[in-house]
């Protein structure tokens, strides 16, 4: 792929700098991270993020552990649900200034279940060249290694917590794609009832740490994976992926 422009000179880029790829100036680069496991970063994702002028990333300290790694020094600002109102007019400066950033979270795509939407709004409303690095993304794998139908599924992200999570479930009934769903572990067994209760005792696929050392995907009636984790530690990041109606 090649982009309009190449960067004329080093001078605001730092050192190493990408070979190849060709990054027009004043553009927003969302760039996919590992979700647990380095080894899944994208060479593409190493060039973008030792080319830019900045990082934005949803937690600097996350990110600079993942950039010592592949050994990429860049200035980082931080990007996050609480700054990113304010943070918006200012990375959207910069881009307008011919300053090119990369978009990081603190795992996976960013924007999925993540911060990012409004800066990329942002740059998109301002003309400004906006690109997409795939890579990792935890529904994903969890998806591919459910055994549900994959031909077509809905991306519901968290379920609410408290308003709105009883709509939610109720019109998740009538769904007939597969259903994916992210949680975290303290919050697993409720919801695993709950979709017992308002879904009935379907079939699920409930992946934890996935491309992580503790890697494990528990397939079965929903009744029969709450009777999984009643005698198991329910430890790690949880995607739930749910067969749709009939
Ligand atoms: N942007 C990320 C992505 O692209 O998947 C998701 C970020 S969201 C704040 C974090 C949630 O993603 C976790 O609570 C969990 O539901 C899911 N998740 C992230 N990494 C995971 C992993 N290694 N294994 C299982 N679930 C994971």
């Amino acid at each position: 792929m090649k982009y309009d422009a190449q960067f004329s000179t080093g001078a605001r880029l730092g050192t190493p700098r990408a070979s190849g790829e060709e990054i027009r100036r004043g553009t927003l680069c969302i760039v996919s991270t590992p979700i647990g496991n380095l080894d899944d970063i994208t060479l593409r994702a190493i060039k973008i993020l030792s080319s830019v002028d900045l990082i934005a990333a949803e937690d600097t300290r996350t990110t600079k552990i993942l950039l010592n790694h592949f050994h990429i020094q860049k200035p980082l600002v931080s990007y996050f649900s609480y700054n990113e109102a304010r943070r918006t007019p200012e990375l959207i400066d910069k881009l307008k200034d011919g300053c090119t950033i990369a978009l990081v979270s603190d795992a996976g795509t960013p924007g999925i279940s993540d911060p990012s939407y409004r800066v990329i709004r942002a740059a998109l409303d301002e003309k400004l060249p906006v690109v997409a690095i795939p890579g990792p993304s935890a529904f994903l794998p969890a998806l591919i290694s459910s055994g549900l139908p994959m031909d077509r599924f809905i991306f519901e992200g968290f379920l609410p917590v408290k308003k709105g999570r009883k709509t939610v479930l109720e019109k998740l009934r009538s769904e007939e794609r597969t259903i994916i769903l992210y949680e975290s572990p303290h919050r697993l067994p409720r919801t695993l009832h709950d979709l017992l209760e308002t879904l009935g005792d379907r079939q699920i696929s409930v992946s934890r740490e996935l491309t992580k050392k503790f890697e494990e995907t528990v397939r079965g009636s929903i009744s029969s994976v709450i009777l999984h984790f009643t005698t198991h530690t329910i430890r790690g990041e949880f995607v739930l992926v749910v067969a749709g109606a009939g």
